[in-house]
């Protein structure tokens, strides 16, 4: 190869051509010099641009990690407020069960749910999961809960509308529950099982709870009576009726009218014979009414 070169500078208009003689060392370095400012133009562009995109990278993913935080902080307000909320709900239910004498739970214990920590956004969203979690636990003990309430309740209720309760008939007592002395012509006393409440013939005769006719019948010392199974143990007779207007089987609600008064069976006047029973025994209906 060469050592040098020549470069031809020809101008316009017919002037003289000029001859610059360089060497090809001179020639390299430059081409080398050319090369190396455009190759570091190129790097030192390329970072500019890079620095420029980074930055506004970081901007975006600044506003994006803001508006995240936010939303986490509003996301753990709002567990707080379904964690006061329940709260509320555990002192309602817990006023129900007082005021219903309805033993308290065990179950349902309140949730200790703190604030959004201090730390990185992975802990954090961690936190409020594990709140969740907790918070979802105590509402099904909750929802548990007062389903127990709700039945307790219908319990109570039902044995409240069940448990023979005031008058069968209006009238006035003239034999009381205990012993008494047998009333005709015979020397003894015997057991009065129910109370004696005289009443004009046709006097209407009323249940006194809820429940179902389990026995119409007619016998010798009781005449027309009525029995009612009401539950819970209770049983109720009606005796020496002039007339029964329910059949057995028949469902009859507290203040249903059963009978008439009468003087059916061994009675010596019109009167109802009213007995209550608990468990087969028969009690005093004086407490009752
Ligand atoms: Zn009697």
């Amino acid at each position: 190869m060469a050592k040098r070169f020549t470069v031809m500078i020809v101008p316009d208009g017919g002037e003289k051509i000029r001859r610059i003689h360089v060497r090809r060392w001179v020639m390299t370095c430059a081409l080398t010099v050319t090369l190396l400012c455009v190759g570091l133009l190129s790097f030192l562009t390329y970072c500019q641009f890079n620095n420029e995109f980074e930055k506004s990278e970081l901007q975006r993913l600044r506003l994006v990690n803001g508006q995240q935080r936010y939303d986490l902080q509003r996301l753990s307000l709002d567990v707080e407020l379904m964690r006061d909320e329940l709260a509320h709900l555990a002192e309602t239910e817990a006023r129900v069960r007082q005021l219903a004498d309805v033993e308290s739970s065990p179950k349902a214990l309140p949730v200790a749910v703190g604030g959004i920590p201090d730390g990185g956004t992975i802990g954090v969203v961690d936190e409020i999961q594990q709140q969740i979690n907790r918070l979802q636990v105590a509402i099904d003990l909750r929802r548990q809960s007062q389903e127990d309430v709700r039945n307790l309740l219908n319990d109570k209720n039902s044995l409240s509308r069940a448990t023979p309760m005031g008058w069968p008939t209006k009238g006035w007592i003239t034999s009381y529950f205990g012993m008494r002395q047998i009333p005709i012509g015979k020397v003894g006393r015997r057991i009065h099982e129910g109370l004696d409440i005289a009443a004009n013939t046709g006097t209407p005769v009323f249940a006194t709870g809820d429940g179902v006719v389990a026995r119409v019948e007619y016998s010798k010392s009781y005449g027309k009576a009525v029995i009612i199974d009401h539950g819970y143990g209770y049983r109720t007779l009606y005796a020496h009726n002039s007339k029964i207007l329910v059949k057995r089987g028949a469902r009859v609600k507290r203040g249903t009218k059963i009978s008439e008064v009468g003087n059916t069976g061994l009675s010596t006047g019109p009167h109802v014979h009213y007995e209550v029973q608990l468990n087969g025994v028969p009690i005093d209906p004086r407490k009752t009414l």
